[in-house]
């Protein structure tokens, strides 16, 4: 199944990532996750691909493939392009095919200055581009998009408009960075509608289960905190319990109103955490 499918259907899409274990740890030990998560029947499940990292060592692949396998779900592996070569890329999309994986989300990939950045793509659109060159219409392709505006953009609407290059290179479908704030979600769409991006676009939802990873993804991406989230990490920031439960509960918040207002879907950025995940499944299914 391709996602495009997703999106003919007369509710919103309700979606699911996940990181592959580190280097050091086994594959295996993500199928306990992944036990647990495929009882929620999310509309497809996603896979992380680490940053800088080689291509055999990325257990991407694997992971999608045994989501479509083991658990009929549908899977997407996401690819990032500015430590690979065109010859990695044909090799890696040849192995994507030989594994069944019909969906990609093609990014650029985060700068590190411990990897060394390979020139034959700059951007996530050239790498969307080749796709589409070298393998048609066999994979479905997907985007990131940024409600505040990426990082490194000039601007909101600079980032938009590189956005609709991406777009128009071949991505069909979009799915967002985390975000806390839905009015920053809403201003985006209407920009990204009014400059005729057309495709379905799922709103990237973090639930807040701790406080330095949030200050961490923070700094990382440039999120805003609004000062309701504020309140509640300074409140609960010590007792990871009551944290957790705050964070849940933020989240379902956001998922509702995303919902009142219309969005083509939710992509949940579990963390690999099933209990999470679930709490959030439970609401939402009475939403849908
Ligand atoms: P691009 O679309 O290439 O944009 C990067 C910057 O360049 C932006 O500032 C943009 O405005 C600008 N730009 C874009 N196109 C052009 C153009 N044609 N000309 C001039 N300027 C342009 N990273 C990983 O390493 N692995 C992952 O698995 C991963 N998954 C992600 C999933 C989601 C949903 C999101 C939102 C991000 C993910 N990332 C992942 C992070 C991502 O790699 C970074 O955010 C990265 O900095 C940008 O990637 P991009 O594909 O959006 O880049």
């Amino acid at each position: 199944m391709y996602i495009s499918d997703l999106f003919k259907k007369d509710r919103p899409a309700f979606t699911f990532e996940v990181f592959p274990p580190k280097k050091t740890s086994p594959i295996e030990s993500i199928y306990g996750t992944l036990d647990e998560l495929a009882k929620l029947n999310p509309d497809f499940i996603s896979v992380t691909y680490g940053a800088g990292g080689s291509y055999a060592d990325s257990k991407t692949c694997k992971i999608a493939s045994d989501i479509q396998e083991k658990y009929g779900i549908m899977s997407v592996a996401h690819l990032s392009c500015i430590y690979n070569s065109k010859e990695d890329i044909d090799m890696i999309l040849e192995d994507l095919k030989n594994h069944g994986i019909k969906n990609i989300l093609a990014l650029r990939g985060d700068k590190n200055p411990d990897f060394p950045i390979q020139t034959d793509f700059r951007y996530a659109s050239d790498l969307i581009e080749y796709i589409k060159e070298v393998s048609g219409d066999d994979f479905h392709i997907s985007g990131a998009c940024y409600p505040e505006g990426h990082m490194q953009a000039e601007s909101l609407e600079d980032d938009i408009k590189k956005l609709k290059i991406k777009v128009r290179a071949g991505a069909t479908h979009l799915i967002s960075q985390l975000f806390f704030d839905n009015t920053y979600f809403y201003k985006f769409q209407d920009k990204a509608r009014m400059i005729g991006i057309n495709v379905p676009i799922e709103a990237g939802i973090m639930p807040v289960s701790n406080k330095s990873q949030i200050e961490r993804m923070v700094w990382m991406c440039g999120a805003s905190i609004p000062v309701r989230l504020n309140v509640i990490l300074q409140k609960y920031g010590d007792k990871p319990d009551d944290l957790r439960e705050a964070g849940i509960e933020y989240a379902i918040n956001q998922i509702e109103d995303l919902l009142d207002n219309g969005v083509d879907g939710i992509h949940l950025y579990t963390m690999n955490n099933p209990y999470i995940a679930g709490k959030i499944t439970e609401a939402v299914r009475q939403m849908l």
